[in-house]
């Protein structure tokens, strides 16, 4: 394979198979004496991390491949292959993957003769090309997918013209629908269901997932929940607390084990990584002690795309800068049928939940503005509004308490096509969980194995509201610490060191 960036240094060994960086990882402990006195000490750990070169040939299976997201993604993916061009009113546009953290943001990689050098994200180590990922899915709704994007309305109407010959034989396969997990509304749509008990239903996607793994001769398939937002699964000892305890309760067709779950037991068990898209708690105690038992990956919770994202920008920026938030209001409306499931009562709770939490490290993070246990008031209201189809409406007021008692109001009018702002976000999350996927970790100078991330990959928290995390590890939700830890973690697998900011060089006479 052609490495794009080849690193010359002692550090760094390239071989046939892998790129394996020596890396000197700086922490800092530090010890509090009543929260007077801190005595801090640096800490370097010396690791080996090392890359396999080998890029796999990858398929993506979608559990709601007909919706919006699903039709979207597909759409974007065989559009950028074929290098599309369409008509619109302005211009002729051309496919590209903007939106994409991967493929179209860049890192700076260092100094060049004259100015800093900045290269694509997707260039740091040898990394999927979106070209060459296989799609496959399921959908409640038979629908075919050159339908299904006209049902969407995302799509400007040339470049679905385009499209229809492409997707029209693309179907979904058959799904599990149990009726009280998503709203009562969507009923009409399921006509492509499995029949038979949760376990029948569980093997038959394990038999789908291996089916197309070797139809399409694939060497990893990732699987991404981006169907209907579910109500939350209600946590049972022994029924979804371990394992083995969900296993049994799958065979016992328990009423409280979601479809989304089923898929991702589904995933561990063929060896999958599994990604969950929406804000329900798909990831139950019982299916993250699997995932964890099978070394299979896991990500999560619901993508963040919008109106979080923002959320995560500018409450970062406001106490960052010693500004006090008090009140956080968003209201939201959107016309499709995401919005459609979200008006009914116990989905929206679900993606209430999952918008909830988005400042609590920003505001922990400053004892001078917030106490213990002190947060901004937070409210979070979601309308559903039909004419406005995909294109969603974000309005969001901050008011922070400024100097003496001062006060800033902040408002926001954001309005977007939704699905356009999550189906970058699904190729950044298949590319990142399969990239891990080939990074193993040892500490040096040591005979232990090498081993890989944790089965819950934390990387993905840039992408998601509601990042999942190892139980007992920090969450953070600010924006740009998200996408720090990505950068950097990316560097590290070439031994350079993380991009401090610091342009001593100019500044220091
Ligand atoms: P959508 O309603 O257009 O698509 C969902 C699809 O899932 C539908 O085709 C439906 O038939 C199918 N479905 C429902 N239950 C299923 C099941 N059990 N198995 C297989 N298919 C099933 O919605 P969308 O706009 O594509 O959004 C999808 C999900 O992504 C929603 O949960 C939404 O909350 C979440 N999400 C979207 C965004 C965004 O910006 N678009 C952001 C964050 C989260």
């Amino acid at each position: 394979m052609a490495l794009k960036i080849r690193v010359q240094s002692p550090k760094v060994k390239y071989t046939e198979d892998y790129i394996e960086a020596q890396y000197e990882y700086q922490t800092t402990n530090v010890t509090e004496d009543n929260s007077v006195n801190y005595t801090v000490t640096p800490v370097t750990t010396n690791l080996l991390i090392r890359t396999q070169l080998k890029v796999p040939k990858l398929g993506l299976m979608l559990v709601g491949w007909g919706g919006n997201n699903g039709t979207t993604i597909t759409a974007a993916l065989i559009a950028n292959k074929l290098k599309l061009t369409w008509e619109t009113k302005n211009s002729i546009q051309k496919a590209n993957w903007y939106g994409s953290l991967i493929q179209a943001s860049t890192v700076r990689l260092g100094k060049g003769n004259k100015e800093d050098v900045y290269v694509p994200m997707s260039w740091m180590l040898p990394m999927v090309n979106p070209d060459d990922i296989e799609v496959d899915g399921w959908d409640i709704s038979n629908m075919n997918l050159a339908d299904a994007m006209q049902r969407a309305k995302v799509l400007d109407i040339d470049l679905q013209k385009q499209l229809i010959p492409h997707l029209m034989h693309m179907k979904p396969r058959k799904s599990i629908y149990y009726s009280d997990f998503i709203a009562a509304n969507q009923e009409k749509r399921a006509n492509n269901i499995i029949s038979g008990t949760k376990f029948e239903q569980l093997e038959k996607i394990r038999e789908d997932i291996a089916e197309f793994k070797a139809t399409k001769n694939l060497d990893q398939v990732i699987i991404l929940w981006t169907a209907n937002t579910e109500r939350f699964s209600e946590i049972i000892p022994g029924v979804n607390d371990t394992a083995e305890n969900l296993l049994n309760a799958i065979k016992e067709s328990h009423s409280e084990i979601s479809p989304s779950t089923v898929f991702a037991v589904a995933a561990a068990l063929e060896g999958c990584t599994y990604i969950n898209g929406s804000p329900q708690n798909t990831f139950v105690p019982g299916a993250i002690e699997l995932a964890e038992k099978h070394k299979t990956f896991i990500g999560g919770d619901d993508f963040k795309s919008g109106q979080t994202k923002l959320k995560s920008v500018l409450v970062d920026f406001l106490v960052s800068a010693g500004i006090k938030p008090v009140s956080i209001v968003s209201y939201n409306h959107l016309g499709n049928n995401d919005g459609y499931n979200l008006s009914a009562p116990q989905q929206f709770r679900s993606k209430e939940i999952s918008k909830s939490n988005v400042v609590d490290d920003m505001v922990q993070s400053n004892k001078i503005l917030y106490q213990p246990g002190e947060k901004p008031d937070h409210c979070v209201v979601i309308k559903y509004v039909p004419y406005v189809g995909d294109s969603k409406r974000a309005m969001d007021e901050y008011t922070s308490e400024i100097l003496l008692g001062g006060h800033n109001t902040i408002v926001i009018h954001n309005t977007c096509e939704d699905s356009l702002l999550a189906s970058p976000i699904i190729l950044d999350l298949v590319l990142l969980a399969e990239i891990c996927s080939r990074i193993t970790f040892k500490l040096a100078d040591t005979k232990d194995e090498f081993t890989g991330f944790h089965s819950v990959l934390s990387i993905l928290s840039y992408l998601c509201k509601a990042p999942l995390v190892p139980r007992g590890t920090p969450i953070v939700n600010a924006l740009f610490r998200q996408r720090a830890a990505i950068e950097n973690i990316l560097k590290a697998c070439l031994a350079l060191p993380p991009e401090n900011n610091m342009l001593l060089e100019h500044k220091v006479d």
